[in-house]
């Protein structure tokens, strides 16, 4: 199907290219310097709202433009906010099929989010930050293990929960084989890691605005990350929400439309030279 609509796509590029070149046109170069944007989806699991995740999940296909989901293999049960010893919840078939299928269509790029996302204190909301390395390290690597069996494919990215992480945190990342840390911008990063950071950079509300920014800096090859949840939809939470899936589909509409504006993946992004 992708392959007959690239083909298709190149005819007519090339009839295009005739066309112009008989005619004496001459066609105008594409950009060489683009603004890259990532848009970044936290918090898919067993108890996330499904409906809204297939829709964007279709919204991206429409456009065959990737999207980074972080996901969160073993939910907790209850509250993510209260520490105490919970149930966890690993995702329902559905979720998996669902995951599987996008990330086997090339839309979907998949970042561990946590272990359960719950946090481990009170005072402050983390999972990884303030725990000893041993219990981090266990914590990823089993996150890891179960995303990768689930999509038979590595996953080298982790989106740690809150975007809070430590020192631990990156030590354990290398060690369990992550290459990726996706938190915000005011996280640690030290001289002795090898990971790539690729921290978010902007909320839904501000992605225009950070691409007009980032377009007088075009030389540098600059990359925004737009950081969105479920409860920036209406749709989902009218108090919380700060856009209409219909006005978030004018947004992908609009940044697919821009020659100079791509849209990229985590993954896609860290593999860049
Ligand atoms: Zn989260």
């Amino acid at each position: 199907m992708r392959t007959i609509s690239f083909h298709r796509t190149a005819l007519i590029i090339l009839f295009l290219f005739v066309t112009l070149t008989i005619a004496g046109c001459a066609l105008r170069p594409a950009p060489q310097n683009y603004v890259t944007v990532v848009f970044r989806f936290d918090d898919y699991s067993s108890t996330s709202a499904t409906a809204l995740e297939r829709r964007i999940i279709d919204l991206f296909s429409r456009y065959q433009a990737p999207i980074t989901f972080g996901v969160i293999p073993f939910a907790c049960a209850d509250d993510i906010h209260d520490p105490a010893p919970q149930e966890t919840i690993p995702l329902d078939p559905s979720k998996i099929d669902l995951l599987k299928s996008a990330y086997d269509d090339g839309i979907l790029d998949v970042g561990l989010h946590g272990y359960s996302h719950q946090t481990i204190s009170k005072d402050y909301y983390s999972e990884f930050e303030g725990l000893d390395y041993d219990r981090q390290l266990a914590k990823l690597n089993k996150g890891k293990a179960y995303l990768e069996e689930i999509l038979d494919a590595p996953v080298s990215t982790v989106v740690p929960p809150w975007n809070r992480y430590d020192l631990n945190t990156l030590k354990a990342l290398e060690t369990a084989g992550f290459t990726t840390i996706s938190a915000e911008l005011k996280g640690i990063s030290t001289e002795k890691s090898n990971l790539d950071f690729l921290p978010a950079t902007c909320s839904i509300a501000q992605v225009r605005d950070c691409v007009d920014t980032a377009r007088a800096d075009l030389d540098r090859q600059p990359v925004v990350v737009m950081l969105f949840h479920e409860y920036d939809f209406k749709e989902i939470d009218e108090r919380r929400g700060r856009t209409t899936f219909q006005e978030f589909s004018a947004l992908v509409a609009w940044i697919d439309n821009q020659p100079d504006v791509r849209l990229r993946s985590i993954r896609q992004v860290s593999e860049l030279p």
